[in-house]
């Protein structure tokens, strides 16, 4: 085994028993996560965070909740902008400065859009550390991580072991996981 491979069943490991810690799992997620994050990174002391990449579509909130469940925000509130990932999860934002940036204008409303950023404990809120315009069919392209078998939309490290994921082709798969692409 390699150094690499090594570090990478440690760290695959350590994983595990972090899933699996029960009463554990905030100490060894607190410790682990401190050791991951360099010092001088934004909130360094905000704890069990991930880094993440996640893809979707960027949609305007108030009109997006009041389009499928009739919420109103108040009319004089600014409009935020959610992640639309998958066919319907959201993703929020802290509005930091890479957040004013993507939304200035609304410009980018209904585009597709990637996203690296830290997402907090215990929520779906993004604080994005960069993000870029990526083709709209880049939103069904699938990942796979061949160690933990798991699929995913969004490319980057797998959630599970941290190793880079490989972009699926194989259209047979694609078709089963997805459903057939949309003429
Ligand atoms: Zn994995």
């Amino acid at each position: 085994m390699s150094d690499d491979q090594q570090r990478d069943e440690r760290r695959r490991r350590s994983r595990r028993e972090l899933l699996a810690g029960g009463a554990l799992f905030w100490a060894a997620g607190a410790a682990s996560a401190a050791a991951e994050q360099r010092a001088g990174d934004v909130g360094f002391t905000y704890g069990d965070l991930r880094h993440v990449t996640v893809r979707g579509k960027l949609v305007p909130a108030h009109k997006t909740l009041a389009r499928l469940y009739g919420a109103e925000a108040a009319r004089s509130a600014p409009e935020t902008y959610l992640l639309l990932h998958g066919d319907l999860r959201f993703y929020t934002f802290l509005p930091n400065a890479a957040y004013l940036k993507l939304t200035a204008g609304g410009s980018r409303s209904g585009h597709a859009i990637e996203v690296h950023a830290r997402q907090f404990p215990g929520s779906m809120i993004l604080e994005i550390e960069r993000w870029r315009e990526i083709p709209v069919a880049a939103l069904r392209w699938l990942y796979f991580c061949p160690v933990c078998v798991i699929y995913s939309r969004d490319p980057g490290p797998c959630v599970c072991c941290g190793r880079e994921v490989e972009r699926v082709t194989d259209s047979a798969i694609l078709n089963e996981k997805l459903g057939p692409a949309a003429k």
